[in-house]
């Protein structure tokens, strides 16, 4: 499973933080996700709760932000909210647009002690 791995590099990163600051446990994790990053949140949340098992995380407060992808039509400049990367602008209906953002995948911010 895609999710599986990302959510064990997303815990190794998060533990990594919490060792390199002399912490014994990760009390809340903050993560960005973009729609547009190919994150399936129903199996992310099955893999979160299987993986964290064991680990400094498996206590932590998980918080999601979910990023809607926005994007910008290269022709007439229009700025406009996407669901998929072959979305055409809305006002002028060109294809070459480009992704602002919505692709994030990251963590924000942890919170150690
Ligand atoms: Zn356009």
């Amino acid at each position: 499973m895609h999710e599986l791995s990302i959510v064990m590099g997303i815990i190794k990163i998060a533990e990594d933080h919490a060792k390199a600051a002399g912490a014994h446990s990760v009390d809340e994790i903050e993560l960005d996700i973009g729609t547009l990053s190919g994150v399936d949140m129903e199996s992310m949340e099955f893999a979160w709760t299987q993986a964290k098992k064991g680990t400094m995380l498996n206590n932590s407060l998980k918080k999601v932000n979910s990023i809607s992808a926005k994007a910008k039509c290269l022709d007439c400049d229009t700025e406009f909210d996407i669901k998929n990367y072959y979305d055409a602008c809305p006002v002028c209906g060109e294809h070459l647009i480009s992704i602002l953002r919505g692709k994030e995948l990251k963590v924000k911010s942890l919170l150690v002690s």
